[in-house]
């Protein structure tokens, strides 16, 4: 067993980051050594880094259809949405008080709407069904008057289902609203286009993207009205003041580069569908979280009855393979997770759940060898449930 591990690695968490690309490490690591300029500086060494840097920017918005004046580079994805609601918080505080998200945000856009609650702002939770979906219709309900931002992010990272986000940003429109959305989890995965959208802001992370950590970007499209949230330098036209983090930046753009020329959807979903179909085939009481179709070609979240998510990502990374449970925040604190709780799993199943994710390194071998060991494993664990023996006391009076 201890050879298997030392072996291999299977790395099926690519939701929560990926592994950097070995071109962008390449990159990276030119701009470290020979790139070292201040990019606001006058002679040809900081001008260099100001070209690297815009060179990045470029490539950036072209992921996502932009105009690279429309991108601000950010310290991350959690960074981005914070400079989103914040930012559009302060330009429209006289305007009204009120926002709109949902019940199934990243703790990053979360958090900041419990932060902006306490003080004093009203928030909107919009509520989604059972495959974790906003309804357009709940959308413009909630509107008010005093509504300044609505935030609702394009596809979720633990179960991986995509929101309608262009239905939503029209109406958003018609109400003369800025929309923003969390848009880390789909960049890279699937096409995702900021006129086809209609959103005046779109965040995005470059980790999640074969890129470095601690480095993404807001789209901010022309004539939206906000706020800087970070005081200092000109640097990023004011809106995120501090000299630019240049190597990661470079890396960003290539990480940005090389995604948007494959993004390929087909064969991760064929795999992802493999997996499922053969696991369902060879463990009873599993089920699926999230939507059957509209979702990320490369994300899987199972609940599987009777076996604690902790215990089979534990029992997984023995066999040398990395899966998430819910979420890595939900990991931390061993709260099951309220996505799925907003999607109406009860407790007892969500802490049952697994979230494969996969990625450009997944090879049909590391699918077929979890679908190997992955039914014996729940089964030793499942002899261990007095939940499952009672389960099948019941199952055999029942027959
Ligand atoms: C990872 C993630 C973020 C946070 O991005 P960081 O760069 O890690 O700060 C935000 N939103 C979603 C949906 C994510 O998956």
């Amino acid at each position: 067993m201890n050879n298997v591990k030392k072996t291999l690695k299977i790395y099926l968490d690519n939701n929560a980051t990926t592994p950097i690309h070995p071109e962008v490490i390449r990159e990276m690591e030119n701009a470290l050594e020979f790139t070292y300029g201040n990019p606001s500086t006058l002679y040809s060494i900081g001008k260099e880094a100001k070209a690297k840097l815009e060179e990045a920017r470029t490539r950036v918005a072209s992921i996502i259809g932009a105009k690279s004046e429309e991108i601000v580079f950010t310290g991350g994805g959690t960074e981005a949405n914070n400079l989103a609601i914040f930012g559009i918080c302060k330009a429209y505080r006289n305007k009204g008080n009120h926002i709109i998200t949902s019940k199934i945000e990243h703790d990053s856009v979360w958090n900041t709407c419990k932060s902006l609650e306490r003080d004093g702002i009203d928030i909107t939770y919009l509520p989604v069904d059972s495959y974790g979906m906003v309804d357009p219709e709940e959308l413009k309900k909630a509107i008010r008057p005093d509504t300044i931002i609505i935030s609702i992010m394009h596809s979720n990272n633990e179960t991986g289902t995509i929101q309608p986000v262009n239905d939503m940003a029209r109406i958003a429109k018609d109400g003369g609203i800025p929309f923003h959305t969390d848009a880390v989890q789909s960049i890279g995965k699937i096409k995702v286009n900021v006129e086809d959208l209609g959103v005046n802001l779109l965040s995005i992370a470059s980790h999640k993207i074969y890129g470095p950590k601690g480095i993404g970007a807001l789209y901010i499209r022309k004539g939206t009205r906000i706020q800087p949230i970070l005081f200092g330098g000109h640097q990023e036209k004011g809106y995120r003041p501090g000299t630019e983090n240049v190597p990661g930046i470079v890396g960003f753009g290539k990480a940005a580069e090389i995604a948007d020329k494959n993004i390929e959807t087909e064969g991760l979903a064929f795999l992802r569908d493999h997996l499922y179909n053969a696991l369902k085939e060879k463990i009873e009481r599993i089920r699926l979280n999230g939507h059957p179709t509209k979702r990320l070609p490369n994300t899987l979240n199972v609940s599987i009855e009777f076996v604690e998510g902790e215990g089979m990502v534990l029992a997984l990374d023995d066999l040398g393979i990395s899966v998430g449970t819910g979420s890595a925040c939900a990991t931390a604190t061993l709260e099951p997770s309220y996505v799925l709780a907003a999607m109406g799993v009860p407790p007892q199943i969500a802490h049952c759940t697994l979230r494969f994710s996969l990625g450009r390194d997944t090879t049909d071998g590391d699918i077929d060898y979890i679908i190997e060991v992955m039914p014996e494993m729940v089964k030793k664990m499942r002899g261990f449930s007095p939940l499952y023996k009672e389960y099948l006391r019941r199952r055999k009076e029942t027959v």
